[in-house]
């Protein structure tokens, strides 16, 4: 019997792959706004379905100017992981500073169903994240968002923000003048009201969300508590490593703090920065109901964003499903296929490489 998890066309050992060039065509077909809404939604029924997982914190090596990670995650049927990396100097070598791919794989067998880019991915998973859990969190009458690092993530939050919470106003500023210049060009024809900013404190200034997604492998203070305001949301997304912070420990202490997974934030988060007794909220209780989000309008939110395995696991299943819709991708031989499975040493045999060498020919004469 062909197991569910498998496409009608692909063999058992067969794995799905999805290229950048797939992704893109993916996003094209079905429009930024509906994938990230789609996005969203998966993300959401996932956290509901916290329980269900078997969680860890990610799996980190270090090195002078990055990092590059493994994030795995599995329920009884999928397990996903991903590879990516963080090289804030990369820019400057003409290289993106996160770069990823993914896997997701049927728990019953271990057979690698679907193998894809997570680069653009983890842009559009990210920002559908944020605007989770902003709409939790956020004031509702929500209209005007600071975004601080106007670099690769940054369109792709500004178009959260505008499309699933209604933002129509975003004050930009980044120390480099041509990443704003970039940002504002690409989202040109958005009906976004865009602003570029001289200073923090002046893109900050009266917003109502404020989202941070600088990229620098030191401890940076982005946002310093004089320039936070009653009622704002902070979407913190890139205080994201050890030694890899944005906020003035102050900013954390006038907020509500809401994270991924505890374990991971309190080593990566800008709540790094924080005694290990300082209290949050894991975002999935208040997308189950079973804690508060927002209680008043003028409470300041924050929403210290890592990003978790789970989020992955989300992405990976809706571009399995989208990708299948649209018959995108190729597939992949990853596995050996046998006709007797105790039997991998056929591959290598003599005769089976004389038989594969002799293939091409008669193909030929043929
Ligand atoms: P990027 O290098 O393309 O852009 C970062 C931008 O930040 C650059 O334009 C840079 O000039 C700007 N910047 C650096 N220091 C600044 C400062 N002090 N003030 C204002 N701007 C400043 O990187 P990216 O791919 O856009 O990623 C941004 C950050 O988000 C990274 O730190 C990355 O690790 C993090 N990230 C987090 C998640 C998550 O799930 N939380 C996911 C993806 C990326």
């Amino acid at each position: 019997m062909k197991h569910p998890a498998l496409t009608q066309t692909q063999t058992p050992t067969q794995t799905q792959f999805l290229s950048v060039q797939d992704v893109a065509a993916l996003v094209s077909h079905a429009g930024v706004a509906a994938t990230l809404t789609r996005l969203a939604d998966y993300i959401l029924e996932d956290y509901r379905r916290w329980p269900d997982f078997d969680k860890c914190a990610r799996v980190a090596s270090h090195s002078m100017d990055g990092v590059i990670e493994l994030m795995p995650i599995s329920d009884a049927q999928t397990y996903a992981f991903k590879y990516v990396n963080g090289h804030p100097k990369n820019t400057r070598l003409g290289l993106p500073t996160v770069m990823a791919f993914g896997v997701l794989a049927d728990v019953a067998t271990g057979i690698p169903v679907l193998l894809s880019e997570l680069t653009l991915s983890t842009a559009l998973r990210t920002a559908a994240m944020s605007a989770v859990a902003a709409r939790a969190l956020a004031r509702p009458d929500s209209k005007t968002m600071a975004l601080i690092g106007n670099g690769a993530q940054a369109e792709f939050q500004a178009l959260a923000f505008h499309h699933l919470l209604g933002i129509e106003e975003i004050r930009l500023f980044d120390t480099d003048a041509l990443a704003t210049r970039k940002l504002m060009r690409n989202l040109q024809h958005t009906g976004l009201r865009l602003s570029a900013c001289n200073s923090i404190a002046q893109a900050v200034r009266g917003a109502d969300i404020v989202t941070t997604v600088t990229a620098d492998k030191s401890n940076a203070t982005i946002l310093t508590p004089e320039l936070i305001e009653p009622g704002m949301h902070i979407n913190g997304v890139g205080g994201d490593c050890p030694g890899k912070t944005e906020l003035h420990p102050d900013v954390l202490r006038a907020a509500s703090v809401f994270v991924q997974y505890e374990p991971q934030t309190r080593i990566e988060g800008d709540l790094q920065q924080m005694p290990l007794d300082f209290a949050v909220t894991e975002l999935w209780q208040v997308l189950r109901a079973q804690a508060p989000g927002r209680t008043s309008a003028a409470q300041i939110t924050l929403f210290d964003s890592v990003g978790f395995a789970l989020e992955d696991y989300s992405a990976l299943r809706y571009l399995r499903e989208a990708a299948l819709e649209l018959g995108l991708g190729q597939k992949l031989s990853l596995l050996p296929e046998l006709a007797n499975p105790k039997d991998l040493f056929s591959l290598i045999r003599p005769d089976a490489s004389a038989r594969a060498n002799a293939e091409p020919a008669l193909a030929l004469a043929a």
